[in-house]
């Protein structure tokens, strides 16, 4: 089930290397006391370091060097015990400095693995390369002016992880399950806000093709800051058939970075790829190397929290879910509690059933979050309680459930007020039965002469007349001994 893509001359297959920039959850930059709030006012968040002036010294933040630990451990990576800050020296409007401070052939953290999910419930483990801190640049802004940019400094300084895949993926699909992954990682470790509208969290995509079979790697295209996962998906499929398109023409690849244009759909050539011999890197003669101690490391492991793919394992090995359920419960650690604080003590199987039902469906209707949910926990469990104690029918439990998101009220007092009870009572269901018998006596002759694909008329029927409230079970048993009596 290989992902290939026909051409002329055969089946390409594509290999897809990823490079996101995670902006640390941090109150203060990498190497100054700035602090990094979106949104602020231009400027307003700029130390003299992160402005570049002569003389001013960085220090080291200790909370972003323990996020980018945290991180590492998260990816099951090497944690690098020494490792050295270098500055990656080109100019820009927006780098005062004239470097960027980055870690070059030492980085805190090294190769690691990230498992991803794919569609059909299957796993697989990408590789991951390094993760190195570095300092994000100040802003262009380009759009304010008719003739005159702008540039606002307060990203200037802010921490970034920077976190590279081995050439691993090799489908679009694949490339968005590395980076939902990779977000709901970020996200329970509270390491970075994985918010890719707000650039807090930017992709590059390295995309290459070579013929189904073919060992070793052709040239391969950076499409820059891709900033959601369905436009990292359609750019990468847009590259391949652009490489492929020009391989089947007898040219050749040139080695570039590219921009994609999400309106058009299609990737262009921002310019030829530099290398890293272009950017003169040497170590910051003003940072020590970062000695780290393995009790240090020791010590952020013991704060980890469960991450989703021990959570989705204990899901399906405590709970009962498929491997697909469990998959959706774990993806953000508040749906996990949500349906844990539904689950537990009752049937889990029912509980992940109504969250990923009518409970996301009411959650996506608008309005509501993790913070304000629609139904309580508690209540949407009582709420199963009632089923369960035949109080309530699930096709009762539904319109139950709608006056409680209309409400805020629990589900007893909606049963009680609305007169949801469900009619257990064997002689007010069995009345029912006979009016519906006797107001159609062909049917009950056409049943009795071995017609029963007609029996599920008779039930919606009796449902009717008692609004739904007859207890299903014992309707349908009582039906079948009246009708076959
Ligand atoms: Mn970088």
């Amino acid at each position: 089930m290989a992902y290939l893509i026909q051409g002329e001359t055969g089946d390409w297959e594509l290999v897809i290397g990823l490079e996101v920039h995670a902006q640390v959850i941090s109150k203060a930059k990498l190497f100054s006391g700035a602090a990094t709030d979106f949104g602020a006012d231009p400027n307003s968040q700029v130390s003299f370091v992160d402005a570049g002036f002569p003389g001013m010294l960085p220090v080291i933040n200790e909370v972003c060097v323990e996020q980018a630990v945290r991180t590492g451990l998260g990816l099951k990576s090497q944690i690098n015990l020494t490792s050295v800050f270098a500055r990656k020296n080109y100019f820009y409007a927006d780098l005062p400095q004239g470097y960027q401070i980055s870690q070059y052939d030492q980085p805190i953290v090294g190769e690691g693995e990230l498992l991803i999910d794919l569609a059909d419930g299957t796993t697989r483990a990408i590789g991951i390369e390094r993760l190195h801190l570095e300092q994000d640049a100040g802003k262009s802004m380009h759009d304010q002016h008719p003739t005159k940019s702008f540039i606002d400094l307060n990203r200037s300084g802010v921490a970034l992880m920077e976190i590279v895949s081995k050439p691993d993926m090799r489908s679009p699909e694949e490339a968005g399950a590395y980076l939902t992954k990779l977000r709901t990682i970020l996200r329970y470790l509270g390491t970075c806000d994985g918010n890719m509208q707000e650039g807090s969290m930017r992709c590059d995509a390295n995309v290459s093709v070579r013929k189904k079979g073919e060992q070793g790697l052709r040239t391969r295209c950076e499409i820059k800051n891709v900033n959601s996962i369905r436009f990292v998906q359609q750019a990468i499929e847009y590259e391949a058939r652009r490489h492929i398109d020009v391989y089947e023409a007898g040219g050749d690849i040139r080695q570039e970075t590219r921009l994609f244009d999400s309106a058009k759909g299609e990737t262009r050539s921002m310019r030829s790829k530099e290398h890293a011999h272009d950017y003169r890197y040497f170590p910051d003669p003003d940072l020590l190397p970062l000695v780290i101690g393995a009790d240090f490391v020791e010590a952020v492991k013991a704060t980890l929290p469960e991450l989703p793919d021990d959570k989705k394992a204990r899901f399906m090995a405590e709970y009962g879910l498929n491997a697909y359920d469990s998959g959706v419960l774990v993806a953000e650690r508040a749906s996990a509690d949500f349906f844990e604080g539904v689950a537990t003590g009752r049937d889990a199987k029912m509980a992940a059933n109504w969250i990923m039902g009518d409970f996301f469906a009411a959650m996506n209707s608008g309005g509501y979050s993790w913070e304000k949910p629609p139904v309580s926990a508690a209540h949407l469990g009582a709420m199963i309680d009632l089923i369960k104690d035949g109080t309530i029918s699930t096709r009762l439990a539904k319109d139950v459930f709608v006056f409680m998101v209309e409400t805020g009220k629990d589900p007893a007092a909606i049963v009680e007020e609305k007169g949801l009870k469900q009619v257990t009572d064997t002689g007010a269901i069995e009345t029912a039965i006979d009016a519906v018998m006797a107001a159609n006596p062909d049917k009950v002759a056409e049943i009795r002469a071995g017609k029963d694909k007609l029996i599920g008329w008779f039930v919606g029927q009796v449902m009717k007349a008692t609004q739904g409230k007859a207890n299903p079970a014992m309707l349908n048993e009582l039906i079948l001994r009246k009708l076959k009596e």
